[in-house]
């Protein structure tokens, strides 16, 4: 085939009409749990003022990590959004949603833009669902949006998975840490990693998930953050767990597992899994009890967490998952001539109303080439439509895989599909 004059973006991709129904199938399916959970839809735009995202220099750091894609436009700085915690905070803080009385329990579905280099699982423009969860500080917030991410695996049938949990404290408990985090690193700061160096004094804890391997054997046996939490953190993280227990949702404590921002507080977990090779998170989360107020807010606790659609798509591949029936169209009307042509046109419609998918030939094809589209189309049954036909008020109804016909007036179908 000859190369495309045009292609898409680099990592931007087409989801095409043999992928879409997987698409709606999986999006119908978080709706359902949501409505479920009680959870309420958030719809936010595409851009956001580059303020937003990145807010003051320590987000410099992750601009760069998660290689923002952004605009100007007149004196206005905007970002193609990266993630939706910080606009859906943005959007409760800029409407008072806190005055609808309660905690706000919202749920998203939508695409992200990250400039980063594409690989399997890794896309520029890629889809996520999630929950933010804003106003408790209720470990039952925490248990509620880890069960609904789980239940979303659950209900597709993906089970081969990890779930790792943590709690990154809170700024009181972080300090404690951090000092005793840089004390054991401090004698072998020079043989880290050029990149955990320069974390050493900032973000010390970004320096337990590093990856370079001249880190890990300072890492392997680092303080963990568990011996450090004050008495409140301790013990919320211990209700988390005990919920969890309760649910028989199995976890792991990784102690390892911490975020890159300072607004991040108590729960964190993620969610991996082994089909997926090396981009093997499926979904993260946690507590950032500090955003709200970082973005203009009241102080109010919250917690949430962002899942890859692509990613959860890849994995239902490698498990043989189907997540929609095949396609097919019930009813596919085959016309011979005008006057047949004109029929279907009126009547189709009134299929429809009844529930019942239908549909025509649009190129004015022979019988014979109508007759092969039906059967590309994996229609249920034909109707034939001629001017003989038209005469008497009867029509050939065939039923394509029985190969058995039929001949019923237009309500004598109606009544037989209904
Ligand atoms: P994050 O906001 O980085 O915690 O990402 C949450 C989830 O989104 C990850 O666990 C992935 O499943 C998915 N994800 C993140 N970045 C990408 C990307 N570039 N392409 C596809 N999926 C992604």
């Amino acid at each position: 085939m000859a190369k495309p004059k045009y292609t898409s973006h680099v990592g931007m991709v087409d989801i095409l009409p043999d992928e879409s129904p997987k698409w709606r199938a999986l999006e119908n399916i978080i709706h359902e749990e949501a409505a479920r959970f009680n959870f309420e839809e958030i719809r936010t735009p595409i851009m956001e003022q580059t303020e937003l995202i990145v807010r003051g220099i320590g987000q410099l750091t992750d601009i760069v990590s998660k290689e923002i894609f952004a605009f100007e436009k007149g004196d206005s700085h905007y970002v193609l959004r990266p993630e939706l915690t910080a606009p859906v905070v943005r959007s409760y803080v800029e409407h008072h949603l806190d005055q609808r009385g309660g905690s706000q329990k919202l749920y998203y579905i939508g695409p992200m833009f990250r400039a980063e280099k594409p690989q399997k699982g890794r896309q520029r423009q890629f889809h996520q669902f999630g929950v933010e969860v804003i106003g408790s500080d209720d470990p039952v917030a925490d248990v509620e949006t880890i069960a609904f991410m789980m239940r979303i695996y659950e209900r597709i049938g993906i089970k081969n998975f990890e779930l790792k949990l943590n709690s990154v404290g809170d700024p009181e408990s972080r300090e404690a840490y951090k000092a005793a985090l840089r004390d054991h690193l401090k004698p072998n700061l020079h043989k880290l990693s050029e990149i955990s160096q320069n974390r050493f004094e900032k973000n010390p804890m970004r320096i337990l998930d590093s990856k370079e391997a001249e880190d890990q054997e300072f890492i392997k046996n680092a303080p963990v953050i568990q011996d450090y939490l004050n008495e409140e953190t301790a013990e919320h993280f211990e209700k988390v767990t005990a919920y969890l227990e309760d649910l028989e949702i199995s976890y792991t404590i990784d102690p390892h597992l911490v975020r890159g921002m300072d607004y991040y507080t108590r729960t964190a977990f993620e969610l991996t899994s082994p089909d997926l090779g090396s981009q093997d998170a499926l979904a993260g989360g946690g507590r950032y009890d500090l955003l709200v107020e970082e973005i203009g807010g009241q102080p109010t606790p919250a917690v949430g967490f962002a899942a890859g659609m692509e990613r959860l798509l890849i994995a239902c591949e490698e498990l043989n998952i189907e997540l929609t029936a095949e396609k097919s169209v019930d009813v596919y009307f085959v016309t011979l001539g005008d006057s047949a042509r004109s029929f279907a046109v009126t009547h189709l419609p009134k299929l429809r109303e009844a529930g019942i998918s239908a549909t025509m030939d649009y190129m004015s094809r022979s019988m014979k080439a109508q007759m092969k589209d039906a059967n590309r189309e994996n229609a249920r049954y034909t109707l034939i439509i001629g001017d003989n036909e038209l005469n008497e008020g009867k029509f050939t109804l065939r039923n394509m895989k029985e190969s058995e016909e039929n001949s019923l007036t237009f309500d004598e179908i109606l009544k037989k599909l209904r």
